[in-house]
């Protein structure tokens, strides 16, 4: 075997799949068929739980360094400045990243890239995936080369996160239903100044539609994204000056661009794959689904997909799991996908609409429906735990395992256990709870008891168990999330509850896990007990 998964695509997808492998010791081969990474900013902003993954990665500090924290939104109604939207820490219960980081795709790329070389890896450029075989125990495939020769690689897993265009998805076989959207967008990377108010987002609505004004690093640096007029659409060499007199006649006469330093029109469309999985072969990130940009989603949900993978994949390889792991993965990530289709296309449909009526919401009413409902404290948090990514949960999953007695509003198995800062010992300070969290291992939580004697043995590097022990500061913070004791929480490595419960019963965790193909220590040695007893029974020819 050459490589225990090969990542086909070097995006942000393949980088953060790559590196959680990595990190996890898994030999993975990551290829792309560009010649280096992309230069274009792409997406522009990280959300919440991708800085916490990133934080658990370590490269958290470098992203809050080169991006730029979004503290507002500003609307304008036909040039008129409408209502801001204060960000800044709207999500601060939730998350210790509560707000969105403006920094471009490929500054993502670079430090994921870049944080390959601890784990030995690095993406080879120049190197195309053209063929795929699947054999019963691993996948061959063939990668063209930088040469322009073929070379023939045998990997027990293929990750697909080559984009919209999945060169894995075609070669599985997989469908790709959905359509484009009728409109042209365009994508200008500028330096400009005028009435936009400094270092905030500021959307701009008009009659016609919309665009936007991101912040990005350097002085008056501004990506500036919308739909094309109609009067230059179905001509594919527009320049940004025959476009900036219309953005200018929305904007206001006292916007002036001195450079445009990229310049793109692209049709957007709306798909998810029919399955994520094709036996050793997944699809993740664009390869598996593309939606409209509304909300800063697209590249978040891929990295989000690569991060409920990757540790999936590492336990199945090292063969701390069985196979059937992974089928949790289509499972939780299917309908996050379909989900954000669903809700991307409603909120993009809302701001793209042609009609006469449709031109008078965005105008009028849009902007102080937004300002006002978000005054109040419960839609604020609605919609940071919606855009933040940090809302999502797999409570359907075959992973989740609820058992009885938590009261209703504590948090459920499935979901991202929340942000708490507890004290671990009594007398002890006050910690964050994400960083005790080893996020290569499952995080017992047990609180309001003691950890039963006998559940870590059998479960070896599996497992960290965390006792919160009895403090004024911890009941406090444990019922701000509505958690009483006595109760336990298992985590799963990323963080989500996989088995939750009142009181933590001998042996609960270890059935849990096992229950879920995770061979403990237990199981592994009741297996090789069964696999004896089975082989006393063969006839001595059978060899
Ligand atoms: C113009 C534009 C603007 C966008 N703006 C936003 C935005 O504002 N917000 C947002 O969230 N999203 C935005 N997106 C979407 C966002 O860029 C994607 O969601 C994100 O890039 C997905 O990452 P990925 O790694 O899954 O795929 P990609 O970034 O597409 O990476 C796939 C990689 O696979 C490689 N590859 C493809 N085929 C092969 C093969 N056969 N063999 C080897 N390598 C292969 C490609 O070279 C590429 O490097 C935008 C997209 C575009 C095009």
């Amino acid at each position: 075997m050459d490589a225990d998964v090969l990542v086909v695509g070097g995006g942000p997808t393949g980088l953060m799949l790559a590196n959680q492998l990595g990190r996890r010791g898994i030999r993975a081969t990551i290829v792309d068929r560009h010649s280096g990474p992309a230069q274009q900013t792409r997406a522009m902003a990280v959300q919440a739980r991708t800085l916490e993954i990133y934080s658990r990665l370590g490269i958290a500090e470098r992203a809050l360094e080169l991006g730029r924290r979004g503290t507002g939104a500003n609307m304008w109604s036909e040039g008129k400045w409408a209502a801001r939207i204060p960000l800044g820490d709207i999500g601060k219960s939730i998350s210790p990243f509560p707000f969105v980081l403006m920094l471009g795709q490929d500054d993502n790329e670079r430090i994921m890239g870049e944080h390959l070389r601890n784990w030995g890896m690095a993406v080879q450029w120049n190197t195309e995936l053209t063929g795929l075989r699947q054999e019963p125990g691993h996948v061959s495939a063939t990668l063209k080369q930088p040469d322009g020769s073929s070379r023939e690689v045998q990997a027990a897993y293929v990750a697909g996160c080559d984009g919209g265009h999945s060169a894995v998805r075609e070669l599985c076989g997989i469908t790709f239903p959905g359509a484009a959207y009728e409109h042209v967008f365009f994508v200008a990377d500028t330096e400009a100044t005028g009435p936009m108010v400094a270092e905030e987002l500021n959307v701009y609505l008009w009659r016609e539609g919309f665009h936007l004004f991101f912040p990005m690093r350097g002085k008056d640096r501004w990506r500036v994204i919308g739909i094309l007029p109609k009067k230059l659409q179905g001509r594919d060499d527009v320049t940004f000056e025959e476009l900036s007199p219309d953005i200018r006649r929305e904007a206001g006469a006292n916007l002036v661009f001195k450079e445009c330093s990229w310049f793109s029109i692209y049709h957007i469309h709306h798909r998810a794959a029919e399955k994520f999985r094709d036996r050793r072969c997944f699809l993740l990130g664009d390869a598996a689904h593309v939606h409209s940009p509304a909300g800063g989603q697209g590249m978040n949900t891929g990295l989000q997909d690569a991060y409920n993978l990757g540790w999936k994949l590492a336990l199945v390889v090292k063969g701390h799991a069985d196979a059937a792991l992974l089928d949790s993965y289509e499972a939780e990530r299917i309908p996050v996908a379909r989900r954000l289709l669903a809700t991307t296309d409603r909120a993009f449909m809302l701001v793209v609409s042609d009609t006469w009526l449709a031109g008078i919401f965005r105008t009028r009413i849009l902007a102080r429906i937004v300002a006002f409902v978000m005054t109040f404290e419960r839609p604020k948090q609605f919609a940071f735990r919606t855009v933040s990514q940090t809302g999502i949960a797999y409570r359907e999953s075959p992973l989740s395992k609820m058992l009885p007695g938590l009261p209703k509003g504590a948090p459920r198995a499935g979901d991202r256990f929340p942000w708490l800062r507890l004290k671990f010992q009594a007398s002890g300070p006050v910690e964050d709870l994400f960083q005790k969290l080893d996020d290569t291992r499952y995080n017992l939580i047990v609180i309001g008891q003691p950890a039963p004697p006998g559940e870590a043995p059998g479960l070896g590097d599996l497992l960290s168990t965390h006792v919160i022990p009895d403090d004024a500061h911890n009941a406090q913070e444990l019922a701000r999330v509505r958690i009483p004791g006595p109760a336990f929480y298992l985590l799963r490595p990323d963080g989500h509850v996989g088995l939750a419960g009142t009181r933590l019963e001998p042996d609960a965790v270890t059935r849990y896990l096992s229950d879920g193909g995770i061979r403990t220590a237990g199981s592994l040695h009741r297996a090789s007990i069964a696999r004896m007893k089975s082989a006393s029974r063969l006839p001595a020819s059978s060899g």
